[in-house]
């Protein structure tokens, strides 16, 4: 773990003469945990706190060992090495029933013969919860996720996204304090993926109950969550929230995972920026203007700025902007995107354009501001100001 973000997890006290405040055990923690399958490394010596009332990502590629790791705090995986502790309390060795956790699982795991509401009070009932009082939370959890008039149906009834909501008031009626959710959204169409990632953030911020959601779609970690931790093969790579991580990745693995990023590897990096190491810059921090044209030069790309001269080799209008290939003249290609705020389209040219976008074999000149060119943990400070020293 390289970065564990700003959280506290100490409790804040401001008297500096006063009693020091106690330490507030983080809701999960991972201590040096591994579970080895074989010869695959499925989580490697992880190590992670999440906070209480964190809305808290595992994001990763297929196979980098974030299931594995909801496993292992729900307890259905056990570390070869390694500790799990639930809000302070060391549970390596609880089964999964004696641990405060649920699970929301992918394929949502309902019971087809029962009803909406019995599936909801399902877990009330093994625990021996009076039936008055099962119906009542089971309602109000299906008011929660605003099924409310459903109870009486069966699974087989319900839409996929109404299946996944049954699934969410199922795990919350049981009130764990930690929720993990293992790619619940994945089996939706995206229009349903995205209105149920407001709601599930919405009833988080609600019951206020520490969720640990694992995907692999960046976007989503990104809109969702408080801090995100990105695994690559079987360890976490970084911890950051969304901001941070998108502009701060802390490697050329997290900047490509994590968005999309200009990757100048070692070669191109010397002949570039005249600097040793591995450089990553977002499309959308770069700035263009066309040699051939004096009077847009000095307001697109200060003199400040890193800059690169080259030739525009592909042009890709995406509606909301601009994708652009430049070929550099010092060998690498740059990918450029542009916003295209203007409504007025250029009919003149062979592929109607907006206006102000850049053909085909324009000459131009790229920059980007020193901040954010990315190098290893660290934003660069490149001295001389230029790609091209
Ligand atoms: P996905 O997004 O595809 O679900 P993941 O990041 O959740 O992937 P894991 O399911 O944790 O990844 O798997 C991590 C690695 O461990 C993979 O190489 C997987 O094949 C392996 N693995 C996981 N569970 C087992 C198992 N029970 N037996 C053998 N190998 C396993």
């Amino acid at each position: 773990m390289i970065d564990q973000g700003t959280a506290g997890v100490v409790a804040a006290s401001a008297a500096p003469a006063g009693p020091v405040a106690a330490p507030v055990p983080a809701a999960v923690t991972l201590a040096g945990v591994t579970r080895r399958f074989g010869a695959v490394h499925a989580a490697d010596g992880v190590d992670l706190e999440i906070y209480d009332g964190e809305f808290f990502s595992l994001l990763g590629p297929s196979g980098s060992g974030k299931t594995t790791c909801l496993r292992l705090i729900a307890g259905f995986e056990r570390p070869d090495e390694g500790r799990v502790l639930l809000h302070g309390l060391d549970v390596t060795d609880r089964p999964p029933h004696q641990r405060d956790v649920n699970t929301v699982f992918q394929d949502y795991a309902l019971f087809p013969h029962m009803s909406v509401l019995d599936n909801i009070a399902y877990g009330l009932m093994v625990k021996r919860v009076p039936k008055p009082q099962r119906r009542q939370r089971a309602a109000e959890a299906l008011a929660l996720v605003r099924l409310e008039g459903y109870g009486d149906r069966r699974p087989n009834q319900l839409s996929g996204g109404q299946r996944q909501r049954v699934a969410l008031a199922r795990a919350l009626v049981n009130r764990p304090r930690v929720l993990l959710l293992d790619e619940p959204l994945g089996a939706l169409d995206l229009k349903l993926r995205e209105q149920m990632q407001r709601e599930l953030k919405t009833i988080q911020q609600q019951v206020g109950i520490t969720f640990v959601f694992v995907t692999h779609d960046q976007q989503e970690a990104l809109t969702m969550s408080d801090r995100i931790a990105v695994f690559d093969k079987g360890r976490v790579v970084q911890v950051a929230p969304p901001a941070d991580l998108y502009e701060h990745p802390v490697n050329a693995f997290v900047a490509g995972f994590v968005g999309t990023s200009n990757l100048l590897l070692p070669a191109v990096a010397k002949a570039v920026l005249g600097r040793d190491g591995t450089f990553t810059v977002r499309p959308e921090k770069i700035r263009m203007h066309d040699l051939d044209d004096a009077d847009a030069a000095p307001a697109v790309v200060g003199p400040a700025d890193c800059t690169a001269d080259g030739t525009v080799a592909d042009v890709a209008y995406l509606g909301s902007e601009t994708r652009y290939v430049v070929a550099l003249d010092a060998g690498a290609e740059l990918v450029v995107t542009q916003q295209n705020p203007r409504h007025d389209v250029d009919r003149g040219a062979r592929r109607p354009r907006p206006s102000g976008a850049f053909g085909v074999g324009s000459p131009v000149r790229a920059g980007a501001p020193r901040r954010d060119l990315n190098v290893g943990g660290e934003t660069d400070a490149i001295r001389n100001g230029r790609f091209l020293p």
